[in-house]
């Protein structure tokens, strides 16, 4: 057990290959494709509407609408709920870029509101600190699959008179108080992405149990038409967003999967936590109580260094990977950080609308919340690929973290070399 560390040539306690390969089909969605390819239905046919289905089923809501990718879906909820240019709505700087993309794509502008660490969702106490007279709209994120405080959350918006959106990109199954992720807010958007838990490649779906904007949603993505004549035929402003039967019959076959290996998932993440909560400065991720299920597209937990006499994450996680296990550190900064909010800002060749038509855009180059920017100093990931591994490889996970925390003083030697 006590076994040298690999990095420092020792022997590996992860016996084989711990990520699964993605993406994973059979041959369900070689038959599903070659069926679409004889039909002759080769555009955005009844395979989209049975997905669409079935899916908004899953995640209790009424209507589902598929459209090119889960940004798409985010900006065409935003458009359906009639953000536009002045309206500011308060997300999550721990996010992928591709959030942001959507409110500011359909004419609004982004609040960043401070995260909560131990949960690595938004934080409601921040939510109300950045309200202000022109804020319309929450887009919450439910990072990792792993929901956000949305009882909170919903009275805040009630009280202010704001909308809730979701970005629930990652919500593939899961849910909150035994509801399906993805229903709570006014409408919300999930992505089918190639790295996605469910994947047809590209790929993405509106959700809302709002009958007005299922029909405006629907117009935007279908060139301004009303999709399945849903609403009445008139034009309305849209872009076209459909998506092909290929891809819908890909994604009934992913359906068929999803809550299984959320299943797999689940139970590793109980055997990580279990662990990880045992080891001193390593603090695994929280959920809120009533996130009754997770899909955990990435697993997380904090790396505290004063824990381990000052050894850096990197090295820290350069010991796991030598031990077979693959870890990631997330998002290296916020997303306001990313160039488009820094230096790129009213200077850039191709500004948002809401920059060019607002005065007083705002200014991210000052933002600074305290609590992100050190969650993304002391992150460690592990993906969703990993938490699909057997009982018995995440045994040896957990080992492999026990023996590397149980040794981190061989690592202090080790910090001034750089490291991969
Ligand atoms: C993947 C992702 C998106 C965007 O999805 P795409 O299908 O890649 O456009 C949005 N938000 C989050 C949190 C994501 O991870």
């Amino acid at each position: 057990m006590s076994s040298k560390l690999a990095l420092l040539g020792g022997k590996p306690v992860v016996t084989g290959p711990v990520t699964e390969s993605w993406p994973q089909f059979d041959q369900d969605e070689a038959t599903a494709v070659m069926e679409v390819l004889e039909s002759g239905n080769w555009n955005h046919g009844p395979k989209c509407q049975e997905f669409e289905e079935e899916f908004a089923r899953l995640q209790n809501a009424k209507y589902g609408l598929l459209c090119t990718c889960g940004t798409a879906a985010l900006e065409v909820i935003c458009r359906g709920a009639k953000i536009g240019v002045g309206d500011e709505v308060i997300t999550s700087p721990y996010t992928f870029h591709g959030t942001c993309m959507g409110i500011m794509m359909a004419g609004g502008t982004v609040t960043f509101a401070d995260i909560d660490p131990d949960t690595n969702n938004i934080d409601p106490d921040a939510i109300e600190v950045a309200i202000t007279p022109r804020t319309r709209a929450i887009m919450v994120v439910h990072f990792g699959g792993l929901a956000c405080d949305m009882n909170r959350i919903l009275d805040i918006a009630a009280k202010h008179d704001l909308l809730v959106l979701e970005d629930a990109a990652h919500g593939w199954g899961a849910q909150y108080a035994g509801r399906g992720l993805g229903s709570w807010g006014l409408a919300s958007g999930f992505s089918f992405q190639q790295s996605k838990n469910m994947t047809s490649g590209e790929g993405g779906i509106a959700l809302t149990s709002d009958e007005e904007m299922a029909d405006i949603i629907g117009c935007v993505i279908n060139s301004g038409r009303s999709i399945y004549e849903r609403a009445p035929e008139e034009l309305r402003w849209g872009g076209n967003h459909r998506i092909t039967d290929f891809l819908a019959a890909i994604l009934l076959c992913q359906l068929e999967r999803v809550e299984a290996q959320n299943d797999i998932r689940e139970q590793n993440a109980a055997m990580l936590t279990r662990a990880l909560s045992q080891l001193e400065g390593i603090d695994p991720i929280r959920r809120v109580p009533e996130a009754t299920r997770v899909s955990w597209h990435v697993y997380g937990a904090r790396f505290n260094k004063e824990a381990f006499e000052g050894v850096s994450r990197s090295v820290f996680m350069r010991a796991l990977r030598a031990e077979g296990v693959p870890v990631g550190s997330g998002y290296s900064e916020p997303v306001y950080k990313n160039p488009v909010f820094q230096h790129d800002w009213q200077g850039g060749a191709y500004k948002p609308l809401a920059w060019t038509t607002t005065p007083d855009a705002p200014d991210y180059r000052d933002l600074q919340l305290p609590n992100v920017e050190q969650y993304c100093r002391e992150r460690i990931s592990i993906s969703q690929t990993v938490m699909l591994t057997s009982e018995n490889r995440m045994g040896e996970v957990v080992n492999a973290f026990e023996k590397v925390c149980g040794q981190a003083k061989e690592l202090i030697g080790l910090e001034n070399k750089e490291v991969s």
